[in-house]
C-alpha cells in the first residue's frame, strides 16, 4: 500500500529507473505500478482506465523504449496525461454586466469557505469589481464575526442578521442590500457541517432554489484526501456546481484527491488556496498541480 498517489507513482518510476535499456516487460511492470498507485489513491476506475490507455500507448512505443532515459520519458508521459485529466482550464468568474452576480460558496465546516470568501473579494477588487459579502453560515456564530473581520480588513461591506434563523431570508436581504449599495458581486458564505447531513443539504438546496446564484463553488480541503472526494460527491448530487476551489495546498498535501474530485464533479477547478492570508489564492494551473503530484 502506498501512502499517497505521489508515493505510488514515485515507486513506479523507481522500478524502471537505472535499468538502462528497457524491455517491454519492464515497462509493463512500471505501468502496472502506475495503475495500482492510482487505484489505491481512490482515483475512480473509469478515470484510471482512460488514463492508462493513453499512457500505455505513449509509453510502449519504440521511441520511449529505445530512448537513453526511458524513466524520464515515462515521467513526462504521466505528467502530460495528468495535465489532460485535470483540465480543461476555466478560471474565470463570469460577471454579468450591469447586474448583480451572485456567487455561492459551499463545503464542509473547516474547508476554508469563509476565508475563501475573503480571498475572492480581494481578487474581485483587484479586477475592479465591487464585492459584497453575506454571512449565511448561521450554524457557526463565529463565522459571522470572522466574515465581518475579513470585510473590515478588505474594505468590503458585509451583511449579517443575528436575529434571523432562516439563511434564505438572510441571503435575500443581503442581495437586496448589495444592490442598494451598488455592489456588483455578492458572495454568499453558507453553512457547513463536520460531516454531510440531510439537514445541511436541504438548507443549501433551498438557498440555491430560492436565491438562484449565478455560480456555485464547492470548497474542499486539500488535506483531507478521500474525505474531500466523498464530500464532493455529496455536494455534487445536491447542487449544480460550477467550480471547485481546493484549499490548504500550502501544506504537505500533494493534491492527488483532486483527480477524483474533478472526475466526480465534472466541473473546472477554479482556484487553489495556498495559505491563510487573503492573497493566498491562485488561479488553478493543471501543469502546476500535475508537477506537485509527481514531486
Ligand atoms: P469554513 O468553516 O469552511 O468557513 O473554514 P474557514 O474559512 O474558517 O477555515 C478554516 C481554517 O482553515 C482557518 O484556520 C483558515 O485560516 C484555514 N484555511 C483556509 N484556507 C486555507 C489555506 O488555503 N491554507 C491554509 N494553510 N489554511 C487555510
Amino acid at each position: 500500500m502506498f501512502e499517497s498517489l505521489s508515493d505510488g507513482l514515485q515507486s513506479a518510476f523507481k522500478s524502471i529507473r537505472g535499468k538502462g535499456k528497457l524491455t517491454e516487460a519492464n515497462m509493463r511492470d512500471g505501468l502496472q505500478m502506475v495503475e495500482q498507485a492510482m487505484l489505491e489513491a481512490d482515483v475512480s476506475y473509469q478515470v484510471v482506465q482512460d488514463f492508462m490507455a493513453k499512457v500505455t500507448q505513449a509509453a510502449m512505443g519504440q521511441k520511449v523504449l529505445l530512448s537513453l532515459r526511458p524513466h524520464e520519458e515515462l515521467v513526462r508521459i504521466v505528467h502530460q496525461e495528468l495535465i489532460e485529466i485535470l483540465g480543461p482550464v476555466d478560471v474565470s468568474i463570469p460577471i454579468k454586466a450591469g447586474q448583480v452576480t451572485v456567487l455561492m460558496l459551499c463545503g464542509l465546516q473547516g474547508a476554508g469557505k469563509t476565508t475563501t470568501c475573503g480571498k475572492l473579494s480581494q481578487l474581485l477588487k483587484e479586477q475592479k469589481a465591487s464585492p459584497f459579502l453575506v454571512a449565511a453560515d448561521l450554524q457557526r456564530p463565529a463565522a459571522i464575526q470572522q466574515l465581518h473581520t475579513l470585510g473590515e480588513q478588505l474594505g468590503v461591506p458585509v451583511y449579517s442578521d443575528l436575529n434571523e434563523q432562516d439563511p434564505v431570508k438572510v441571503c435575500r436581504a443581503g442581495v437586496a442590500k448589495a444592490k442598494e449599495q451598488g455592489a456588483n458581486v455578492v458572495i454568499l458564505d453558507t453553512a457547513g457541517r463536520l460531516a454531510i447531513d440531510d439537514e445541511l443539504m436541504k438548507q443549501l438546496c433551498e438557498i440555491d432554489k430560492k436565491i438562484g446564484p449565478d455560480q456555485v463553488y464547492l470548497v474542499v480541503d486539500g488535506m483531507t484526501g478521500q474525505d474531500a472526494v466523498n464530500s464532493a460527491s455529496a455536494f455534487n448530487s445536491a447542487l449544480e456546481l460550477d467550480g471547485v476551489i481546493m484549499t490548504k495546498l500550502d501544506g504537505d498535501a500533494r493534491g492527488g484527491a483532486l483527480l477524483s474530485v474533478k472526475h466526480v464533479t465534472q466541473v473546472p477547478v477554479k482556484f487553489i488556496g495556498t495559505g491563510e492570508h487573503l492573497d493566498a489564492l491562485e488561479a488553478f494551473r493543471p501543469e502546476g498541480m500535475a508537477g506537485r503530484i509527481l514531486e
